[in-house]
């Protein structure tokens, strides 16, 4: 018995250095891959529901690592807000952003999400005037997505700072709605310009009633508070239809347009010029 209790520990033993290895070799790897330029942003339409025009896309964040291929970033940025990096990864991301929307007709936006440690660290709000400084885009059509993890802790702090952003003329979006603990107490706090409807709530539109209940709240909400709800994660026809039945604004998904590079996303909406 005795035994076979310290090859277990040792099994373990074993399996944790493992792992903390392998997070010591992500981590060289993500504090590289800036450097190295590895990090690319794709974009992901974001389309007006009542008249199927694109309005802009949201900025995703890819990493192509050389020794790891394609990295998610559900892989990635966790480790990257334990570290730190997130703030020069996620200063970059801004940077990149603007610089590509810029080159986008005037009526496009552009949206990067900010994670609730990179709000917290210090230098968001430099980054954020930096890049619309360097880039010269004009500060509305740049649009920070912010998941209900921001507002968690330190709320008089976090609402100082996000009152600071806006005054730069950015928008501010809540991210993934509804997931969270206190979901409408955000809302009371503070005036976002825009809701995205968390997917797992689109996910099962049209085959689970209380998500259609759920929905149709939501959109409700967003109307009545005055502010944009965007649906996330559409993938069919019947959830589009759904979803503009209920009045819902503006709707982002596979249905519409995967998250593209830059190039394709340029011509996804050179499309609807011509058209
Ligand atoms: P998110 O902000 O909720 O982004 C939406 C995710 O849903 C994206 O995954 C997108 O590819 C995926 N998606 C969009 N439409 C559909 C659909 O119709 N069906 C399905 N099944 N999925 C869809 P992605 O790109 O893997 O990003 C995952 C998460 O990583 C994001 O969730 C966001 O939280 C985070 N993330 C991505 N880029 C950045 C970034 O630049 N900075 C920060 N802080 N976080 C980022
Ligand atoms: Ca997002
Ligand atoms: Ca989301
Ligand atoms: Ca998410």
């Amino acid at each position: 018995v005795k035994e076979k209790g310290r090859g277990d520990f040792c099994f373990f033993a074993t399996e944790m250095n493992q792992r903390l290895l392998e997070r010591r070799a992500l981590e060289a790897d993500l504090r590289r891959a800036l450097g190295e330029g590895e990090f690319r942003l794709h974009y992901q339409p974001q389309i007006d529901l009542p008249t199927g025009r694109v309005i802009g896309a949201e900025a995703l964040l890819r990493w192509t690592c050389p020794g790891r291929g394609n990295v998610p970033p559900d892989a990635f940025i966790p480790l990257a807000e334990e570290t730190g990096l997130i703030a020069q990864i996620g200063a970059w991301t801004l940077q990149e952003a603007c610089r590509q929307a810029v080159t986008w007709p005037e009526e496009l936006g552009v949206a990067v999400n900010v994670s609730a440690v990179q709000f917290r660290l210090p230098g968001l709000y430099e980054a954020v005037a930096a890049a619309l400084a360097t880039t010269g885009l004009r500060p509305s059509r740049l649009e920070l997505e912010i998941t209900e993890g921001v507002l968690l802790r330190d709320t008089d702090e976090t609402l100082a700072m996000l009152d600071r952003v806006r005054r730069l003329g950015v928008k501010i979006a809540m991210d993934d709605f509804g997931t969270g603990y206190s979901s409408l107490g955000y809302l009371q706090k503070f005036s976002f310009d825009k809701i995205k409807i968390d997917r797992g709530f689109i996910r099962s539109l049209g085959q689970n009633v209380n998500s259609e209940a759920i929905v149709r709240a939501v959109v409700g909400i967003t109307r009545s508070l005055g502010v944009r709800a965007n649906a996330e994660g559409v993938e069919t026809d019947d959830q589009a239809r759904l979803l503009l039945a209920e009045g819902c604004g503006e709707v982002q998904g596979y249905l519409f347009g995967k998250p593209m590079p830059a190039e394709d996303f340029r011509i996804f909406f050179s499309r609807q010029i011509a058209a």
